[in-house]
């Protein structure tokens, strides 16, 4: 029988799976390549638990493939470096976000836009270039080629960093691309979870006025003394909602699930723009005419290109700028994601796997 390049795969490695749609995680063997000529090798110290682990594991958006190991917010420390790679070293603390792989020739790839590549391959639950599955940070080692491997400022703690790799690099981008890092705009932030309490310091960062728009009302103390958001509004309460309509440039729009859309149009100057990074499992209603009326745009986003998530974590370095973590035990991984179905996480739960992944668990 023909041996399958996983069994091929030099390297045993150690991480959790899901092995069904059920999204339980229990602990699984498997190996990945050796360290090729432009790869780097990396001991995982943390990873970052993303709502969209969650999506994965659950199969809520029809496209897992099972024994699956999420994971795309890792940080960890170089062991060994292939005999092309000019920009790290071993010891360089590194990091690997949402994807390790492009085509690195098509017009995305062309313009730094690899997260728009059509054959973009995601670092958990895809097929690589050699025909072997892409397992996630939920692991003990990792092995990228180097262009898809960011170096991680020394003065960021790494567990404050990891979820950095996809929460900051999906909500820095927007707020980059569609010009709404302007020192004196208006943004909402919608949703304080992982991605929109980032959203939040990256766009106080960047000088702009940010208002935090969420179902939480227990958030707002936090949002704004620790966060550091100059207003908060309760999506359901209509007075103050009202109140603000018409007044920001734009909006991010990080919720995970299906939610209204023409309260946050409403709140739109006209010309604004709402940017969702969220990725709710069904459709959203659009509700066209409020959008006519004020020449209003609506938009998508999904993280971004390399060279702008190196920026991004520079940016970060330099406004010491990490992410709010409970660090956990990886056997708590199950209720973990329990928790983040509830928004029970202030704001991003971080597994440290170089202290509690053994494989012998
Ligand atoms: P998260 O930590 O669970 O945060 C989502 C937040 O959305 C919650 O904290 C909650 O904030 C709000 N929310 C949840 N359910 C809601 C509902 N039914 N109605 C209104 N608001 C609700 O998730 P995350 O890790 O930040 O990810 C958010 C979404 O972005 C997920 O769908 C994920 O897959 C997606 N994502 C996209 C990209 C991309 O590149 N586009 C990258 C990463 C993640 P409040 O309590 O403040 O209301
Ligand atoms: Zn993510």
């Amino acid at each position: 029988m023909a041996v399958s390049p996983e069994q091929e795969h030099p390297k045993k490695a150690f991480g959790w799976a899901a092995r069904d749609s059920s999204g339980v995680l229990s602990p699984f063997r498997f190996s990945r390549r050796a360290t090729g000529e432009n790869d780097v090798t990396f001991k995982v110290l943390y990873c970052g638990i993303c709502h969209t682990d969650l999506h994965m594991v659950k199969n809520e958006w029809g496209l897992s493939t099972y024994p699956l190991i999420p994971g795309h917010e890792i940080v960890g420390v170089v062991t060994q470096v292939g005999s092309k790679v000019e920009k790290l070293k071993v010891g360089d603390h590194v990091g690997v976000g949402y994807m390790i792989g492009a085509c690195q020739s098509c017009d995305s790839c062309s313009n730094n836009a690899e997260n728009y590549c059509p054959e973009m391959i995601p670092t958990s639950g895809a097929k690589y270039h050699d025909g072997t599955t892409t397992y996630g940070g939920y692991s003990d080692i990792m092995v990228a080629n180097e262009h898809f491997v960011v170096r991680v400022p020394d003065n960021l703690p790494l567990h404050g960093a990891a979820p950095l790799l996809c929460a900051g690099v999906t909500t820095y981008s927007p707020l980059r691309y569609f010009g709404l890092d302007k020192p004196g705009m208006h943004v909402g932030v919608v949703g304080v979870g992982g991605l929109g309490h980032v959203a939040v310091k990256f766009a106080k960062a960047m000088g702009v006025k940010v208002t935090v728009i969420s179902t939480s009302p227990n958030k707002k103390a936090e949002a704004i003394e620790n966060l550091g958001a100059d207003s908060f509004l309760v999506s359901r309460d209509d007075g103050p909602m009202k109140a603000a309509m018409g007044t920001m440039d734009g909006i991010i729009d990080t919720v995970s699930a299906v939610h209204p859309l023409l309260p946050l149009i409403g709140l739109l100057k006209n010309n604004g723009k709402l940017v969702l990074v969220g990725a709710p499992e069904k459709p959203l209603e659009l509700p066209v005419f409020p959008l006519l009326m004020g020449r209003k745009i609506m938009a998508g986003s999904v993280v971004g290109g390399m060279k702008e998530t190196q920026e991004m974590i520079d940016f970060a370095g330099k406004h010491n700028i990490t992410a709010n973590v409970e660090v956990i035990p990886v056997d708590y991984v199950n209720t973990a994601m329990e928790r983040l179905i509830k928004t029970d996480v202030k704001y991003r739960f971080v597994i440290d796997i170089a202290n509690t992944l053994k494989s012998s668990s």
